[in-house]
């Protein structure tokens, strides 16, 4: 089946997402790291899965290590099913995910949504940003853009409709994502034609 995976830190509302695109119904604020295998959901009525990666980062009552060991996982997977996946949606919170791309930046330092953006790219996987909870964001431009400027893509953001999608995945706003996931997807039929 094809596939498209989603990916992002915990509590950026990847189980909202979810809910949204499935119509299915996930434990929202449940036990984050402790799914250790990816989901797989249909997205009606597009012909593929989605498959729902553990969240990264911190969360409560889960150690250091395991989130390494979470982390590790995720990279595998990606590795691993690289080929299937058609394309990738990078969940992050438009409210902080700059302001934690910041503070996680240093000499011997890369912040995780970063690292995860180029990632997926060196594994040739088309990748969307799901901005999501810009219901939240009254500058969105201006996040917009620092939010291209940290992932190394030469703002206005406007240019990247293809990659940046801004989101409100609790409030089903989520038109954006949905264009910007199929140009790849019909980009993809197109090459295989
Ligand atoms: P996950 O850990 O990534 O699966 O995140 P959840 O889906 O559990 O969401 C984490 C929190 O963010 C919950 O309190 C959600 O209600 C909230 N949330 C999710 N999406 C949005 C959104 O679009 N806007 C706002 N304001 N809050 C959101």
């Amino acid at each position: 089946d094809a596939e498209v995976a989603l990916v992002g830190r915990s509590n950026v509302g990847k189980s909202t997402l979810m809910r949204e695109l499935t119509g299915h119904s996930f434990d929202t604020g449940g036990k984050p790291g402790v799914t250790r295998s990816p989901n797989h959901y249909d997205w009606a009525p597009e012909d593929f899965v989605i498959t729902d990666l553990p969240g990264f980062g911190f969360m409560s009552g889960v150690d250091e290590d395991r989130r390494e060991e979470i982390k590790t996982e995720i990279v595998r997977y990606l590795e691993a099913y690289a080929d299937d996946i058609l394309v990738a949606v990078l969940v992050v919170d438009g409210k902080s995910v700059v302001d934690i791309i910041d503070r996680h930046s240093g000499p011997d330092e890369i912040p995780y949504d970063v690292e995860m953006f180029h990632f997926l790219r060196d594994l040739d996987i088309p990748t969307v940003v799901a901005v999501n909870k810009m219901d939240k964001v009254d500058d969105e431009d201006e996040r917009l853009d620092a939010l291209c400027d940290r992932l190394g893509l030469y703002p206005p953001w406007k240019q990247w409709q293809d990659t940046i999608a801004p989101i409100s995945a609790k409030k089903g706003q989520l038109e954006p994502l949905d264009e910007a996931v199929r140009s790849h997807l019909h980009e993809q039929q197109r090459d295989d034609l």
